[in-house]
């Protein structure tokens, strides 16, 4: 059983926990992330819904160009740090930014998703799997090793 995690924005303002391990972390590089990130991808931690405690008042916005699976996304309305995404595809779950974490390096990713929108100028980690789109659907109790 691992200990919490927690993390927040750069300004403090919004701040998060979590109860259980991440589901998965994805390197996503969809379009809606690399908006979001102001980045060529982001860095997602896949966790249970239920296991997020969150203080403070994350602002939501939908993006117009919404693809990946994850078009409602939710930051800090003082520093704008992104810090979460709604998976439109799966209620049960939350996508956190890994960059948020007080503690970035903890978990590290399972696969490269959403490669279709990938900048060819990105150099991927060829030892980890790439999917086209989504991944699978996972529901809280498919805990991926990390
Ligand atoms: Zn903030
Ligand atoms: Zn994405």
């Amino acid at each position: 059983m691992m200990k919490d995690y927690s993390g927040g924005c750069a300004c403090g303002a919004v701040r998060f926990r979590c109860a259980a391990a991440p589901l998965a972390m994805y390197n996503c590089h969809c379009r809606s992330c690399q908006l979001a990130s102001g980045s060529a991808w982001a860095p997602l931690l896949v966790v249970a819904g239920h296991a997020l405690r969150i203080e403070g008042n994350p602002k939501q916005h939908r993006p117009q160009r919404s693809r990946g699976n994850h078009a409602t996304r939710a930051f800090c309305p003082e520093c704008g740090s992104s810090l979460f995404a709604l998976a439109d595809n799966n209620p049960s779950v939350m996508l956190v930014h890994a960059a948020a974490l007080d503690s970035p390096d903890t978990f590290k990713p399972v696969a490269d998703i959403w490669t279709v929108d990938a900048l060819p100028w990105v150099r991927m980690d060829r030892h980890i799997p790439k999917m086209f789109k989504s991944p699978p659907i996972l529901e809280p109790e498919d805990e991926v090793t990390l």
